[in-house]
């Protein structure tokens, strides 16, 4: 959390480093960057020239893939619900984990998904360029449930920091747009605007972001610093203003108690756009970019 150096994490046994950034992202892409994470029968690189970032797009787990992990839970303990949803966005939707970045209540960012591959996160396209959301979005997802656990300064801090991160990341573009999930502009093949239909990233970080959180500074605060105390929870009754966009439509109260499924089978891939995302494409590799490429694992 903070600093470049390596987090040590042991995982079946055997110990993994992973070499953290200086905005103190770990990096553990090149762990989830193999075939048994990723369906080698599909090529997922996106072709350099058409790498092009054009928002960050903010989710939740919408619950644990284990038990819920608070501000002390160890970096071992938050690595193995990683793997646990790599291992299940594999098998759903083919790659896991489906987001590039995670962020944990303790405030650890973990890279999990390489710039310049296509994820599982957003369904449909992105209304400007048309392009699948999965291809120009980048995901940003928050561990846990924020429909029922509340901001805390540390994860206000790691929200930022991924945001931030992204915005290092080769092909962003210079109106790039941050966009809760659920409120995501959103368009299918035939341009046609439709809703996320989720309240995907949680009703406490979507009022955190409303309420000004992505906008401030970060500190330099320690575990030891008042800063780190609890963030005042915003109001887990926030909604959006009712514009009438279509895309805003599908978020509403009451979903709180969604079950991940629901969420996760909401951010999948659209049929039409499995098939676009699994027919034949250019084979030019996606060469290590930027921060990635100071990065490593040892085992
Ligand atoms: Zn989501």
């Amino acid at each position: 959390m903070g600093a470049l150096g390596q987090q040590i994490v042991t995982y079946g046994g055997r110990e993994y480093g992973f070499i953290t950034n200086g905005r103190g992202v770990i990096n553990a892409v090149p762990f989830f960057d193999t075939a048994e994470f990723a369906d080698p029968a599909t090529n997922w690189a996106i072709p350099s020239k058409s790498l092009e970032v054009r928002a960050v797009l903010l989710h939740h787990w919408a619950g644990w893939y284990g038990p819920r992990l608070t501000e002390t839970a160890t970096a071992s303990q938050e690595f193995d619900q990683l793997v646990a949803c790599a291992r299940d966005h594999r098998t759903r939707f083919g790659i896991g984990p489906g987001y590039n970045l995670i962020a944990f209540p303790s405030g650890r960012v973990w890279a999990v998904g390489r710039h310049g591959t296509h994820r599982a996160h957003t369904k449909g396209r992105e209304v400007k360029s048309m392009r699948p959301w999965n291809e120009v979005g980048r995901g940003a997802c928050v561990a846990g449930n924020l429909s029922e656990e509340p901001m805390t300064q540390r994860l206000a801090q790691a929200v930022r920091t991924m945001v931030a991160e992204v915005m290092s990341w080769p092909g962003v573009i210079p109106d790039v747009a941050v966009h809760e999930h659920g409120l995501t502009p959103t368009v299918n093949s035939a341009g046609t605007k439709y809703s996320q239909a989720t309240e995907c990233p949680g009703r406490a970080l979507s009022a955190w972001r409303a309420q000004g959180g992505l906008t401030m500074p970060n500190t330099q605060a320690t575990p030891d610093d008042p800063a780190w105390k609890q963030y005042q929870p915003g109001p887990v009754s926030y909604e959006p203003e009712p514009l009438q966009e279509v895309w805003r439509q599908g978020y509403r109260v009451g979903r709180a108690h969604q079950a991940r499924d629901d969420h996760d089978a909401l951010m999948g891939l659209v049929p039409g756009l499995l098939e676009a995302v699994r027919s034949p494409r250019d084979a030019e590799a996606t060469p290590p970019i930027g921060i990635l490429r100071q990065m490593g694992m040892a085992s």
